[in-house]
């Protein structure tokens, strides 16, 4: 798939938040995260930057360039059509680890749903149950990418069956999670039913990828890939690349299953924010209004050479643009927005303005550290911050 689109065509698509998808990949390390992404990168239409003048979704970068994006972004927006109608996907870098510093539950807080990946041959392992009960606990939508099934075949020469029942143990372990950790409204909608679509098979390794919904539309079995693997016909397996792309297979799942901005903020709000639900502002937050008064909650901060300190971060509500003044509210200091745009590694795409249930990157605010809230000025008596911060002395920032 290629597609070059405008800017312009970007920012309607931004505009329209039925057209937004805020996610993450989560994994236990080694299970195949960065592979996953690299893959998205390779495959999906990338928002891009301008070139001679004209802005061009991007397909024109080489494995290099990619590869130096996903090292670097915090954020990468991707493109993606699903039945003729096109979508912004925000891919935000979630770590995938646990530490103590809030660093996951605070990228958590930026994504409405997360693919969390699993080795076919290891399992769930305790990075997957940490870092899914702590999405649960956000009430961010789980869906599951089951990888490297090639090594059930070339390495364990495991029988179809029992590649079967291996993928039913692994989807079963993850709904057991699902049912354990969910909040009680969520535990039967999100548990993850294979037939509908919700779970994917492959290797990222291949860029292949699989659901049932996409095996019935192909024709593909799981079969075939099974076959593929067992004789190590490569031609099969290029064919199967062709076919079966992993990007189609999980960027469908995410359009059609991760709730967009509007749907997800009615009910993450009143869990992630300790504000009252019940006031104007409550209700803007809930609303995703864009044109209520600016909430941006700030989860990365990074030193660009070229443009000084960029805050990555989502709008929950109202519109960014620069010129505008903002209240920094853990820093207590009111400071400018000098530009905003889509941050992609290497690369920003300047934009006049981006509306709430985005995910935005800002230059100016500077005194902006990594859990920050940045709000209108009107509002900088009456906010409750998503995340309090304690500075004991420039620049250690500690959570209280
Ligand atoms: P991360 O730690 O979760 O980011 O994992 P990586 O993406 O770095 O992958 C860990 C290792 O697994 C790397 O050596 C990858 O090449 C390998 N890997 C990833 N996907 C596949 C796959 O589909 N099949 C096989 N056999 N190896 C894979």
């Amino acid at each position: 798939m290629r597609y070059v689109k405008t800017v312009d065509q970007i920012l309607r698509i931004m505009n329209n938040i039925e057209q937004i998808r805020n996610v993450g990949i989560i994994a236990h390390v080694d299970h195949g995260k960065t592979t996953t992404t690299d893959s998205l990168l390779a495959a999906a239409g990338i928002i891009s930057p301008r070139l001679a003048g004209q802005v061009l979704a991007m397909d024109f970068l080489d494995v290099e360039q990619r590869r130096q994006m996903t090292v670097k972004a915090a954020n990468i927006s991707l493109y993606h059509e699903y039945e003729g109608k096109p979508y912004v996907i925000n891919l935000v870098d979630t770590p995938g680890h646990v530490d103590f510093t809030g660093k996951v539950t605070r990228s958590l807080r930026m994504i409405d749903g997360a693919i969390v990946v699993v080795d076919a041959v290891e399992g769930v392992m305790t990075q997957t149950e940490t870092v899914l009960r702590q999405a649960l606990e956000e009430r961010v939508r789980p869906l599951l990418f089951i990888n490297k099934i090639d090594r059930l075949i070339k390495e364990l020469r495991l029988k179809p069956d029992e590649i079967k029942q291996r993928f039913i143990e692994i989807i079963k372990e993850v709904n057991n999670l699902i049912e354990t950790y969910a909040d009680p409204e969520f535990k039967k909608k999100w548990i993850l039913d294979p037939s509908q679509g919700m779970v994917a098979f492959g290797s990222a390794k291949d860029a292949i990828g699989i659901t049932v919904p996409m095996s019935r539309k192909k024709g593909i079995k799981i079969d075939d890939i099974i076959e593929a693997y067992s004789s190590g016909d490569k031609e099969a397996i290029e064919e199967l690349k062709k076919k079966i792309p992993l990007h189609e297979a999980l960027l469908d799942m995410v359009v059609r299953f991760v709730p967009n901005p509007k749907e997800a903020q009615m009910y993450r709000i009143p869990k992630i924010w300790k504000g009252d639900i019940s006031t104007d502002l409550g209700k803007a937050l809930m609303e995703v209004d864009p044109d209520g008064p600016l909430v941006f909650f700030v989860c990365d901060m990074r030193w660009d050479p070229h443009a000084g300190f960029v805050a990555t971060g989502r709008i929950f509500s109202g519109t960014l643009y620069s010129g505008q003044e903002v209240y920094l509210v853990n820093s207590k200091a009111v400071q400018k927005v000098l530009q905003v745009g889509l941050y992609m590694g290497p690369y920003r795409e300047v934009v006049d303005r981006i509306p709430a249930g985005n995910i935005a990157a800002v230059l100016g605010p500077d005194l902006a550290r990594s859990g920050e809230t940045i709000v209108d000025l009107k509002i900088k008596d009456v906010i409750v911050p998503f995340e309090r911060m304690r500075y004991i002395s420039e620049p250690v920032v500690t959570m209280a």
